[in-house]
């Protein structure tokens, strides 16, 4: 008799893989494994007919009972020689996705690098192998830091004790990155294995701050995070993150998903800035993951969060003003230098078709003479807007948007800034002929090509005509051409920046001593309750770039000034910005969202149909909102009726939006869950055909 084999220890688990959002998958698969799998772990899953990566999330003693045993796939390949993906990683992207209401598998695959994703497991290994081994490096010497100023001082003292997320309330040039250097520092030289994530705003932020980071903490284990890297760059970085070797990783807001099994302290700065919050996919603020995260970590070992600005969002006030976060001030800046002083010039009484008041273009051409640079800031690319016939009315609109292309005139091209569409600017009015067709409004390459002209007769101290640059996406695209226009603006080849708000966050300049905001009126009285909240630390950060070098504004004898051109300067907004008063701009607009129930006080999830017809957009969101009617929730939810939103057509695409408001987080947040289900089912309706996607934006920034 032939005794029969011992049956294979075969374990299940359930491996999270990305599924398609309306597959009705679930958020992970049962597989079958001949080999023992810790949670965390990376393994190749067969899915379909390919073969694709997936996390191991749970093991289970046994398949699901709606699972035949028999069908059961079998992982392919485990990714040997990386430790698993920890708990406290998975919580994090398990929360976010259902929190911002999105497939577990799309959040968590999407927050891995590309390349990590798309590797075989025998092409992985190879790549591992070249990686240099090194772990947790000591950080070496590097320059030594300066005295810190009695403020940066105070806040350190503070900072060290405090266990609660903390606001660091600093003016432009008070020394923020200082003390995040200095916190930093201390974090990992107390713990050799310590790691540190700082997030700033825009890529184009991580290259001075990167080298200030490794100026100080040497160049070992210093790496970054941003989708500006190579696939084959960002595999290296994040690996050395998971495998610790990376003791301070800085990046946007995507790196708020790295793996750091060791993370102790999360620096987010420019915490006020839009552009933590992501706009497609898992729409998740990058901020307020930031605060959920170290407190997920401060369960295993103490993780501190510090955000920083010198306008924090009226959320992150709020909080402070509530103690639910400890704030931290630091009015002055690094040696003594004053804020720039508010000029305001009324249009009303300026020359007709002033673009340029004259006083800033004399106050401009002086600063020049004196080796001193100036800051313009248009919130707007290319030359002009739009294009239009004044003989028929004609006007270069996108034929796929409900937009106007804008005109650029170094290509003469017509581009659609909304969808990309490009054609050649027409020769004549496409419509009756007219030959001339001119450009409406101003963009930063005609304000550039303006300023030149009207410069010409200025002269640097070397005699030389003003040199006026601009930057913004369109000159900024290829690349480094980001990185040597801002090394010629602190080298001091360039006398006059004009760019868009791009230059407005962060850069240590230093020697601006004059920054002026042209078209700045769009902000006071745009429809989105958050658009003074927007335009005032635009300004203050604007404001910022100029007179952050004390020293050299002394010895130069000049006066650093922010000149605003407005068409409304009793605008109230004016009267706490030539204060500089932050406090008093905050206290005013949080008592209109109070009373209005807005957030903080209140939240917000916005629903956006997008389909081949405007009505079919809205008739979907109307059977949404009626499919939530005896949810749970409901009761404490304001639904608004579908609107179309403001750019309406996007790429031949209908677009419409529906507002859910309530005073309850939570109530909202069962509300959502328990309506998800019943929306994937919408799906089956015979009224939603000419649907084409929808998705939910919690928490949205714009509306
Ligand atoms: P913020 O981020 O608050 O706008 P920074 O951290 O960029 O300001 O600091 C402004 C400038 O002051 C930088 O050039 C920085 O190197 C310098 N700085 C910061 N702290 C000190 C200090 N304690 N002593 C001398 N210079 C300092
Ligand atoms: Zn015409
Ligand atoms: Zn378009």
């Amino acid at each position: 008799m032939t005794e029969l084999p011992p049956p294979s220890p075969a374990v299940w688990v359930d491996v999270v893989v990305t599924t398609p959002a309306h597959s009705g998958l679930g958020d992970s698969l049962t597989y079958r494994s001949e080999r023992s799998l810790t949670p965390g772990a990376l393994v190749r899953v067969p899915l379909g007919t390919r073969e694709v990566l997936g996390i191991v999330w749970a093991l289970r003693e046994q398949p699901p009972i709606d699972l035949d045993p028999a069908q059961t796939r079998v992982v392919g390949s485990l990714l040997d020689g990386i430790p698993a993906l920890n708990e406290r990683w998975r919580e994090l992207v398990a929360f976010a996705a259902r929190y911002y209401q999105r497939a577990l598998g799309e959040v968590a695959l999407s927050a891995l690098p590309p390349a990590l994703r798309d590797l075989p497991a025998d092409a992985f290994a190879r790549r591992l192998k070249k990686l240099p081994v090194l772990t947790a490096p000591p950080l070496e010497a590097g320059h030594s830091p300066p005295d810190l100023s009695p403020e940066q001082a105070q806040v350190l003292e503070t900072l060290r004790a405090a266990t609660q997320p903390v606001l660091l309330f600093g003016a432009t040039g008070s020394g923020k990155t200082e003390v995040y250097l200095r916190t930093a520092e201390h974090l990992l030289s107390d713990d050799p294995h310590a790691q540190v994530l700082v997030m700033v705003p825009e890529i184009n932020l991580t290259p001075q701050l990167e080298a200030r980071f490794r100026d100080r903490l040497g160049a070992h284990g210093v790496v970054s995070l941003h989708s500006g890297l190579t696939p084959a760059q960002r595999l290296k970085h994040w690996l050395s993150a998971h495998l610790g070797q990376a003791r301070i990783v800085l990046g946007t807001r995507m790196a708020i998903f790295a793996s750091l099994p060791r993370l102790r302290l999360i620096v987010v700065d420019e915490e006020h800035d839009p552009s933590y919050k992501s706009q497609e996919g898992a729409r998740y603020s990058a901020r307020d993951l930031a605060v959920y995260r170290a407190r997920l970590e401060s369960a295993h070992a103490p993780c501190q969060v510090l955000l920083g600005s010198a306008t924090p969002s009226l959320e992150s006030w709020y909080a402070a003003e509530q103690g639910r976060y400890l704030r931290l001030t630091m009015p002055g800046r690094i040696g003594g230098g004053a804020l720039p002083r508010l000029r305001l010039v009324d249009m009303n009484q300026q020359p007709r078709h002033t673009v340029i008041a004259p006083a800033l273009l004399q106050a401009m051409a002086e600063r020049a003479a004196r080796g001193e640079q100036s800051l313009v800031l248009l919130n707007r690319r290319g030359y002009a807007p739009v294009l239009a016939c004044h003989d028929c009315g004609w006007k270069s609109d996108c034929p796929h948007c409900s937009a106007h292309a804008v005109f650029h005139k170094i290509d003469r091209t017509l581009r659609c800034h909304h969808c990309g569409h490009t054609t050649r600017v027409p020769r004549a009015c496409p419509e009756c002929g007219n030959l001339d067709i001119t450009p409406v409004g101003r963009g930063t390459e005609q304000i550039e090509e303006q300023l030149a002209g009207l410069l010409a007769d200025a002269r640097r101290p070397d005699g030389q005509p003003v040199r006026v640059a601009r930057l913004d996406a369109d000159t900024t695209r290829a690349k480094g051409s980001l990185e040597s226009r801002l090394a010629d603006v602190h080298a001091g080849e360039v006398d006059v920046l004009v760019g868009t708000q791009m230059v407005a966050k962060g850069h240590d300049f230093r020697r601006i001593t004059l920054v002026a905001s042209l078209n700045t009126d769009s902000g006071l009285f745009a429809s989105d309750y958050r658009a003074p909240e927007r335009l005032f630390a635009l300004l203050m950060q604007a404001a910022g770039r100029a007179g952050r070098d004390a020293a050299f504004v002394a010895e130069q004898g000049s006066s650093v000034e922010l000149w605003v051109q407005t068409w409304y300067p009793q605008h109230p907004l004016f009267a706490a910005l030539a204060r500089h008063d932050y406090p008093a701009f905050a206290a005013q607009q949080l008592e209109e969202r109070a009373a209005a129930q807005m957030p903080p006080f209140g939240y917000q999830a916005l629903v956006r149909a997008e389909a081949r017809t405007q009505e079919a957009a809205q008739a979907w969101l109307t059977l949404a909102s009626q499919a939530g009617d005896d949810l749970p929730g409901r009761d404490r939810l304001t639904v608004y009726p579908p609107v179309p939103m403001t750019i309406q057509r996007v790429a031949n695409v209908e677009r419409a939006q529906m507002l859910l408001e309530s005073p309850s987080r939570p109530a909202l947040q069962a509300f959502l869950a328990a309506w998800q289900p019943a929306l994937h089912a919408l799906r089956t309706r015979p009224e939603t055909r000419g649907l084409i996607r929808w998705a939910i934006d919690v928490d949205p920034l714009a509306i």
